[in-house]
C-alpha cells in the first residue's frame, strides 16, 4: 500500500458516498457515517505507513505512537466537519462539490501522512535515552513518478531541502491540491 493508493481508494469511496447522497439513496446522516468510516480507516493506514517508513530508516520495530493517533483523530474530526459542510452546500451549489471533495481527500492522505511522519519520529525520540538519539532531519521530497506533469516549480525548488524537527513544524507542505511531496527522514 502506498499513500497514492490510499488517496485513490478514499477518493472513490467519498465520491460514491456524495453521489448516493445526491441521488437520494443516502440520508445526510448516513452519508456522514459512510465518510467517517472511510476517513478513519484511511487514517489508520496513513498512520501505519508513516510508522513503517520511519522504522525502516531507523532499522527498528515501531508501533504507531499515541501522539500520532491523537493528532490524526483531531485531523479526522476537522475533516468530518468539512465533509458535512460539503454535503450541506451541495444542495445549493453542486458544481463546487467535486473540487472540494478532492481537496478533502488530498489533505486526509498527504497532509496527515506528513504530519504522522514527523509525529512518529518525535514520539520515538521522546522514549529514547539521550545518547541514542541520532542526528536527523526531514527532507522535502518530490515524487515526479507519482504525477503526470511532475512537481510544480515551487515544490521543485524545495526538493532536497532538509529541516530540523523544530524547523519542520513551521513549514507548510502539500499546499496545492495535487502535491504529493513528503517528508523523508534522514539520519546521520
Ligand atoms: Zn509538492
Amino acid at each position: 500500500m502506498t499513500a497514492k493508493n490510499l488517496q485513490r481508494e478514499l477518493s472513490v469511496r467519498i465520491h460514491r458516498t456524495v453521489q448516493q447522497y445526491a441521488g437520494n439513496k443516502l440520508t445526510r446522516q448516513a452519508a456522514i457515517n459512510h465518510a467517517r468510516k472511510a476517513l478513519s480507516e484511511t487514517r489508520v493506514q496513513v498512520n501505519r505507513l508513516a510508522s513503517e517508513k520511519v522504522a525502516a530508516v531507523l532499522g527498528r520495530e515501531m508501533a504507531p505512537s499515541k501522539t500520532t493517533v491523537d493528532d490524526l483523530n483531531n485531523a479526522t474530526a476537522k475533516r468530518m466537519q468539512d465533509f458535512t459542510q460539503i454535503l450541506i452546500d451541495h444542495d445549493s451549489k453542486p458544481e463546487a462539490t467535486q473540487n472540494r471533495v478532492d481537496l478533502l481527500v488530498h489533505d486526509a492522505v498527504w497532509r496527515d501522512y506528513n504530519q504522522a511522519t514527523t509525529d512518529t519520529m518525535a514520539s520515538f525520540v521522546g522514549i529514547l535515552p539521550v545518547d541514542e538519539i541520532p542526528d536527523y532531519t526531514f527532507e522535502w521530497t518530490t515524487h515526479p513518478e507519482e504525477t503526470e506533469k511532475g512537481p510544480c516549480a515551487d515544490c521543485d525548488d524545495m526538493n532536497g531541502t532538509e529541516f530540523t524537527a523544530e524547523e519542520v513544524e513551521g513549514v507548510e507542505i502539500n499546499e496545492h491540491p495535487n502535491c504529493v511531496c513528503t517528508w523523508e527522514l534522514v539520519i546521520y
